[in-house]
């Protein structure tokens, strides 16, 4: 049942789940969120976020008790998720490059296409996001580990030499109908109109971001997911569907900005945002 496998690669907080949810909206796909967390279900030592569905919690068609009996958890694991799931092409947001080399070795071996996305977005803007989540971390070294995994991610996507396509959050954001059209067409699927409603289809991810998910679960009337004070200011007042979001120009202070620059500034050359594009 499981025909392709799609990777969203790239640093985290760069849109992958909202990229993933709109391509998840599709008949043919489902969106898994970040499989690699799949692994954790079944287990009473992870924190209950990272080992449950996001949007159903404990309760859910396909995550609950997806380990049960299955000795290797990565052996198949697509296959798996397709059949539960009942959809023939899975995408995984997963951004551990390892993880992903690993995978890409295995359905290469199951004779499976994959598909590898790269989704690009202004590190300024990825920093910011991080410190609003993490205040507690020193923003050097919230530069180090953006700049480290897009070195990473980089060498995974220059070295594939299967079906690829490097997109812009920035881009997705602004034209999500036109850039979904080339979305669907790379991954050879029929554009369908009603994924720019992705709100209103039901889905199934592990891991991602709180904020996009809570999106679906205002649309639906879900109480699954929680996300922190701030975030619910932003996301209560979103219109539904797809916007931009530049809260980095106002939010990041100059003196990050500048750090930014010297230390990531030439690995962000070919993500920087443009006001006048
Ligand atoms: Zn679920």
């Amino acid at each position: 049942m499981l025909e392709k496998v799609c990777f969203i690669c790239g640093a985290g907080h760069s849109g992958s789940t909202l990229l993933g949810l709109v391509l998840g909206s599709h008949t043919d796909c489902f969106y898994a969120g970040e499989a690699r967390k799949s692994q954790f279900v079944g287990n009473p030592q992870k924190a209950l976020r990272k080992r449950t569905c996001k949007l159903c919690g404990e309760d859910c068609p396909v995550w609950t008790g997806f380990n049960d009996g299955i000795e290797d958890r990565t052996a198949g694991l697509y296959q798996r998720i397709a059949r539960k799931a009942q959809r023939g092409v899975v995408i995984d947001s997963t951004k551990n490059v390892d993880w992903l080399r690993d995978r890409m070795a295995d359905l290469a071996t199951d004779g499976i296409p994959v598909y590898l996305l790269y989704l690009q977005r202004d590190g300024r803007a990825v920093i910011n996001s991080r410190l609003r989540k993490y205040s507690e971390k020193s923003p050097a070294e919230l530069i180090e580990q953006w700049q480290s995994q897009v070195e990473r991610t980089n060498e995974l996507y220059n070295a594939f030499s299967g079906s690829k396509m490097s997109l812009h959050y920035e881009d997705f954001a602004r034209n999500p109908e036109a850039t979904t059209r080339n979305l669907t067409e790379f991954l050879g699927l029929d554009f369908q109109p009603a994924m720019m409603r992705f709100d209103e289809f039901e889905h199934h991810p592990i891991g991602g971001n709180n904020g996009t998910q809570f999106q679906v679960a205002r649309a639906q009337q879900l109480q699954v997911v929680s996300i922190r004070e701030r975030q619910k200011q932003y996301y209560q007042s979103h219109p539904r569907g797809i916007k931009l979001d530049l809260r980095w120009l106002r939010e990041l202070q100059p003196e990050h900005l500048d750090l930014f620059e010297r230390m990531a500034g030439h690995t962000n050359q070919p993500f920087a945002w443009r006001e006048t594009e």
